[in-house]
């Protein structure tokens, strides 16, 4: 069962609304991601540029989980990298 993204601004502005296909059978790929938050999304751009295949998994919608709910806030305090506030 997918959800939809909650309400917040990114999800009012998003100007890309494409889903994409629920995953039937089997699927081969180099590196399998689970999640299509920050991280993972990150994590398959950087592995896509390097020549690799990557195939994310994604529960309920690209961004529905902390990604597409926080306040874009970079500092320090929160991700405790002292260099961030240098
Ligand atoms: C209200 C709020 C405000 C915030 N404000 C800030 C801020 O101002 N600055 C800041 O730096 N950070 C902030 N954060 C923290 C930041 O948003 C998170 O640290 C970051 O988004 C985490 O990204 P993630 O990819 O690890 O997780 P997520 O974005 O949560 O992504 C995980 C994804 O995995 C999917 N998933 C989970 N289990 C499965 C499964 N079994 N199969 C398939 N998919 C699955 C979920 O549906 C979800 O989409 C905030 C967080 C919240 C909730």
């Amino acid at each position: 069962m997918s959800e939809d993204h909650v309400e917040t601004y990114y999800s009012a502005t998003a100007r890309d609304k494409r889903g994409f296909p629920t995953l039937h059978g089997d699927i081969s790929a180099d590196v399998a991601i689970i999640g299509g938050g920050f991280t993972g999304i990150a994590s398959a751009v950087e592995l896509a540029e390097r020549g690799l295949s990557v195939v994310v998994l994604e529960a309920n919608k690209i961004g529905w989980g902390a990604t597409g709910r926080n306040g874009g806030q970079v500092t320090g305090s929160l991700s405790g990298d002292t260099a961030a506030v240098q």
